[in-house]
């Protein structure tokens, strides 16, 4: 038997039994946990509005050998996000961000760089930054703390230098391709040198740092396409809405 205490994200949650919930959330310590909540479901519960979706909290939670879901016996709100909740555009992004978290993560894996990246990426659009950049930001990161970071200096068939005026991005691949490579493959997303330079740059940059960077609509909207395409197949969720309000995040299945 243990006790765990950490900093978390409430990443979701559905009712179990009569008055209880079963919590996801994102620990710094620990990656992406499940526990249950008992009685958060009860009238008036600030045990249960402290395990809202969106919301920073620590956790103190019981884990027993042998169990697969842990207890979750306390939780103090950090911070809840209510700025960002009362607007429409930000909680949807801020949804979109957390269910991202959920599909990309394996469970009790620590990943404090995905932890620190969603705690920044809310924070950030509570602030009011930038939402499409902020979106985009926040994918490039993603992909990358997951595990699936394409290259952008090299073809990964040929391996020659990306130097030709235009690029493609094969999502069934998870790279970026040459033109000639590129003849006849499927899913392919063309990328130009511009945004090529930003993907490079915005990556070595410090997250505050690159929310300064300003990208064209062009750009945006190679980025939009190939993280979207991307993140499709990753995910297994299809990208069927490229809305404004929900910038190059797959919908919800
Ligand atoms: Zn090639």
């Amino acid at each position: 038997m243990s006790l765990l205490s950490t900093p978390a994200i409430v990443l979701g949650s559905i009712k179990l039994g009569e008055a209880d919930k079963l919590v996801t959330f994102f620990t710094a310590k620990r990656g992406k946990l499940k526990g249950v909540a008992k009685g958060a479901r009860r009238m008036k519960s600030r045990f249960g509005a402290s395990l809202e979706p969106l919301t920073h909290c620590n956790l103190v939670v019981f884990e027993k050998p042998g169990d697969k879901l842990a207890r979750i016996d306390q939780s103090d709100i950090v911070h809840s996000f209510q700025k960002l909740r009362e607007n429409w555009g930000e909680i949807q992004l801020g949804s979109h961000m957390v269910h991202l978290v959920q599909r990309m993560t394996p469970e009790a894996e620590p990943n404090p760089s995905i932890y620190r990246l969603l705690l920044e990426g809310l924070t950030f659009l509570e602030n009011g930054a930038d939402r499409q950049l902020s979106a985009i930001l926040f994918v490039i990161r993603l992909v990358a703390y997951s595990g699936y970071q394409p290259r952008w200096d090299q073809c990964l068939k040929c391996r020659t230098l990306l130097t030709q005026p235009k690029i493609y991005f094969s999502s069934g691949q998870g790279g970026t391709v040459c033109p000639k490579c590129a003849e006849g493959m499927e899913r392919l997303a063309s990328i130009s040198q511009g945004t090529l330079a930003f993907l490079r740059a915005s990556q070595k940059m410090d997250y505050t740092v690159a929310h300064r960077l300003k990208p064209s609509p062009a750009m945006r909207l190679e980025i939009q396409t190939l993280f979207g395409q991307h993140m499709t197949y990753l995910t297994g969720t299809p990208a069927s809405s490229w809305a404004a309000e929900s910038p190059l995040l797959p919908t919800r299945p």
